[in-house]
């Protein structure tokens, strides 16, 4: 068998130019960055005001495992279909992090034959985005500890809540000091790095239509408090404008191509369990513009990226969403039915039934939102056909539509099927019921997300949280909506609860304020905005030969 790597090199790449003729963008509104790659100007999204949206198929999945489900790989494989079945379609995704990349799961590129390319580029530095946002964020670290130096902004050194960031996995970070080594380097303080993914900066990278909506919401962040308790803000130490410069291209969304030269934006890429968890509104619009069926994927399972998609990015953008594509595994399903992680290749029906509750409270907290569902089997090469009988009644009985996809070994040949119950299901003018308001007050906000979908009893605030609580309503911001940071690998803040997990106490260890994205982050359970890396982390597969030929990515 060819791998994901093998596979991209050996695909024939259109020029983007032509990618980018056919979708009709004029060229003064894009730029190449070499062959395959283009940056599509924000400013091309006011040309096409006159233009209906396409529908929007948001892409989930029920939940992960540590490998990932597939969602990327069905994305790209179901808007490759929908093109061969004459839909125009574009797949919009986020772009990978390094972080993952050198970790446990690997690119975010798709696989087999489902992938978006150049895979290389795309899982490496790409278009240098996420270094813009780096490089922004960390600008405003740097400015912090020079006015606490210089005492400028009456800054509280022990109430900075902005930490530093990089974009790789690294634990050792978490909680450093910083400005040891005597008056000359400032003063020492407490500190800490988080990955750019989870960077309020990448948030609203992606949150933006155009440079004034940038430099406002770069203008909210609250990154401190005085020393009469009171916010601190980008505005305050004056450098919004330097900002919005180091930011200036990396707004723009990328134009790449899938593996059959269909398009596809690769833009922003905040995670789920940290952070919203979807590629900018900026890609997402475009796409609604320039094709039928937009197809978006959300990260980790659908209480993560799925929730904050309904809840938070289409209320906050007027996005009407037309379908819902659930993806499920049996790999998955077995080991939520308690089967060992490195025997999931071994059929076997009792761990497979076991498992299939986490399937329904997948499909039925989506039901929720009023948006038709389909279940999308990823098919391996492991799954039997009883295995996959036993899932597909499964879904009769809960009422839901399901397709194998067997996008990753066929390409689009292989979603054929999904392609067209993606478009029987699709509702053009959906009416998305969200599970929250955004006027209800905090605690309400946390309580109907807990029980709707997370499906707890009670939630329990520790005294942090109760103290952030106060500190959010007494300077306005209880109105936000809201980001929960959670595990990816239980619907409940516990990764040890698998399959489908009740009447549990649901905690809240802190909040944290995104005043410039526009949300408020709710941390649950143990949940860490710097993952680490593990014991034989991907880091040590990769290699490039003399030809430069990269090998070990996937
Ligand atoms: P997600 O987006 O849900 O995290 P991905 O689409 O990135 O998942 O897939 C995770 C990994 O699993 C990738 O390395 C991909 O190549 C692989 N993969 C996905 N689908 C299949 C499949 N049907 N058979 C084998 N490997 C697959
Ligand atoms: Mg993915």
């Amino acid at each position: 068998m060819l791998t994901d790597i093998e596979i991209a090199r050996s695909a024939k790449l259109k020029k983007i130019d032509l990618i980018a003729n056919e979708l009709d963008i004029p060229e003064e509104y894009y730029n190449l960055y070499g062959k395959y790659i283009a940056k599509v100007s924000h400013k091309y999204l006011n040309e096409l005001n006159f233009k209906n949206d396409g529908n929007l198929v948001m892409v989930t999945a029920i939940t992960p495992t540590p490998a990932g489900e597939g969602k990327t790989t069905t994305s790209i494989s179901l808007s490759m279909a929908l093109n061969k079945i004459h839909k125009r379609s574009i797949v919009t995704l986020r772009e990978p992090s390094l972080g993952p990349v050198m970790g446990i799961k690997g690119g975010a590129a798709g696989g087999g034959y489902s992938q978006v390319l150049p895979m290389e580029d795309i899982n490496l530095h790409f278009t240098g985005d996420i270094h813009a946002v780096s490089s922004a964020h960390n600008l405003v670290s740097a400015i912090l500890d020079d006015y606490i130096k210089y005492n400028k902004c009456d800054i509280d050194s022990t109430e900075v809540s902005w930490p530093r960031t990089m974009d790789m996995n690294d634990r050792a970070l978490r909680e450093i000091i910083v400005a040891l080594g005597g008056k000359k380097n400032g003063y020492p303080r407490q500190d800490g790095f988080i990955i750019t993914a989870a960077s309020e900066i990448m948030a609203i990278l992606c949150l933006i239509e155009n440079l004034e909506d940038l430099k406002k919401k770069l203008s909210n962040i609250v990154v401190a408090k005085n020393s009469k308790g009171e916010p601190v803000t980008v505005k305050d130490l004056e450098i919004t404008g330097t900002l919005s410069v180091l930011l200036k291209d990396a707004i723009n969304p990328n134009l790449v191509q899938t593996i059959e030269n269909t398009p596809a934006f690769v833009h922003g890429g905040p995670f789920a369990n940290i952070a919203h968890g979807t590629n900018s509104i900026l890609a997402t619009k475009l796409a609604l513009k320039l094709s039928d069926y937009v197809v978006t994927e959300t990260g980790f399972g659908s209480d993560l990226g799925g929730e904050k998609f309904y809840d938070f990015v289409s209320p906050t953008f007027g996005l009407k969403p037309s379908a819902t594509v659930l993806v499920a595994t049996i790999r998955a399903l077995k080991y939520h039915g308690g089967q060992n992680l490195k025997d999931l290749n071994t059929p076997n029906l009792e761990s497979l039934e076991k498992g299939l509750p986490n399937l329904q409270v997948h499909v039925e907290n989506l039901k929720k939102y009023n948006i038709p569902v389909v279940v999308s089997l990823n098919k391996f090469y492991s799954d039997t056909d009883d295995e996959i009988n036993m899932v597909k009644d499964y879904c009769n009985k809960l009422g839901v539509e399901v397709s194998v996809n067997e996008g990753f070994e066929k390409g689009s040949e292989g979603a054929i099927d999904l392609a067209e119950k993606v478009v029987k299901v699709s509702e053009p003018r959906s009416k998305l019921k969200s599970i929250y308001d955004f006027e209800d007050p905090l605690e309400v906000k946390i309580d109907k997300l807990a029980k709707n979908i997370y499906r707890a009893a009670e939630v329990k605030y520790s005294s942090q949280a109760l103290s952030s609580m106060n500190f959010l309503k007494k300077y306005g911001y209880e109105n936000l909506p809201v980001i929960v940071a959670k595990t990816q690998y239980s619907i409940s803040d516990d990764p040890k609860k698998l399959g489908f997990p009740k009447d549990y106490t649901f905690t809240i260890r802190d909040f944290e304020l995104s005043a410039g994205a526009g949300f408020i982050v709710a941390l649950a359970g143990d949940i860490l905005r710097m993952p680490g890396l593990s014991k034989v982390p991907n880091a040590v597969n990769m290699d490039i030969d003399k030809e430069g030929n990269i090998s070990g990515l996937s």
